[in-house]
């Protein structure tokens, strides 16, 4: 259930609201928008009744929601969330570009790959350092040397890093390490328990779609990390199974412009994961950004051709550089706007 307050609420009504709730065994979550409070039940709601709450001072009305999601959905949330990464703003005018390589590798492709995307303007910078990889006998990504690795090249210029955590024992590594953005990924978007524990810690997580997942598992998978009290969600379409086999996955564009109707977080769009070929990856960013996604996460490497994980899918710098040019072009188009271009030593972005 949803108690929406009055715009002149004050703190009395509303915690004589948390109160009663509480009184009943549910749970509390407040949301403070800037024109008013809205308060969430969160537990079985059948044991409350609007007509318990409409009477009581400063409540504007009461509703059952009929919807399974309430936290992240639009409807009680007007406003878009804004998902501030250390001063990158997700959700908002700028769409933003994370980019870097599948897998974290070696000390001097990190360095290349950090100097060539931090140069065509990303603003966050990925790396896997566990990979979930479908066979077990492939590389199955450095581990926590590669959080080290990711994090020193990142540093150098200044970009937050984005990196996916698999298993719950390794979340106080993640928060050790100063990960700015933890991500989840398409195989554990309804793992549960992973996302109850991201939902404790005040660190933004990106969501990937499962690739077999419905909009409604989605956004009761991003319920599951809000209702642990973690609103930094951004959730991320990366293709899904269908019956076509000519690509990786299917883009699912349509996703964009009815996650953005569902719910207040910013949705973006992995392109590389799609369509898995690095021809591809500048039309589908394209039609991402064309169609009011809110930032993209694109796999970039130094020497595509080396590259230990999905080397057929990963953008070479010049390519990612190109394609960034493009992409302004576009965003203005739908009125929004790409990081600039930074000056970058070019001798620090050639591989070692
Ligand atoms: C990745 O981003 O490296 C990845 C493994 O993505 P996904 O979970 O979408 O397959
Ligand atoms: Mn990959």
């Amino acid at each position: 259930m949803i108690i929406v307050m009055q715009p002149d609420a004050g703190e009395a009504e509303i915690a004589a609201v948390e109160a009663k709730i509480r009184s009943h065994g549910l749970d509390v979550h407040i949301s403070r928008g800037t024109e008013r409070t809205l308060i969430g039940a969160i537990g079985d709601e059948r044991r409350l009744d609007p007509e318990m709450f409409d009477p009581l001072p400063g409540v504007e009305r009461s509703l059952h929601i009929l919807k399974p999601y309430k936290l992240v959905a639009r409807e009680w949330h007007k406003a878009s969330t804004i998902v501030d990464v250390r001063g990158a703003r997700i959700g908002g005018s700028e769409v933003q570009v994370i980019a870097g390589p599948c897998s974290v590798e070696t000390v001097p492709q990190m360095q290349a790959a950090a100097a060539g995307v931090a140069s065509a303007g990303a603003r966050l910078m990925r790396g896997g350092a566990f990979k979930p990889r479908t066979s077990p006998y492939t590389f199955q990504g450095k581990g926590v040397e590669g959080l080290t690795m990711l994090k020193d090249a990142a540093a150098r210029y200044d970009l937050p890093i984005v990196t996916e955590l698999m298993d719950v024992r390794m979340l106080d590594t993640f928060l050790e390490h100063d990960v700015d953005v933890i991500q989840i990924g398409t195989r554990n978007m309804q793992n549960f328990d992973l996302l109850k524990e991201v939902g404790k810690v005040d660190v933004p997580v990106i969501l990937k779609r499962g690739m077999s997942a419905t909009i409604s598992e989605w956004l009761m998978a991003a319920e599951y990390v809000a209702a642990g009290g973690n609103h930094r969600i951004i959730l991320c379409e990366r293709g899904i199974r269908t019956f076509e086999t000519a690509y990786r996955n299917v883009l699912d564009v349509t996703a964009v412009a009815v996650m953005k109707k569902e719910t207040h977080l910013p949705v973006i769009i992995d392109p590389s994961h799609a369509g898995g070929k690095a021809w591809m990856v500048p039309a589908l960013s394209c039609a991402a950004v064309a169609a009011g996604a809110d930032g993209l996460l694109i796999e970039v490497h130094p020497c595509p051709a080396e590259a230990w994980c999905d080397a057929d899918q990963a953008l070479s710098i010049d390519e990612f550089s190109t394609l960034m040019t493009k992409l302004r072009a576009v965003a203005q188009a739908v009125g929004r706007s790409i990081a600039p271009a930074a000056n970058v030593v070019r001798e620090e972005i050639a591989v070692a």
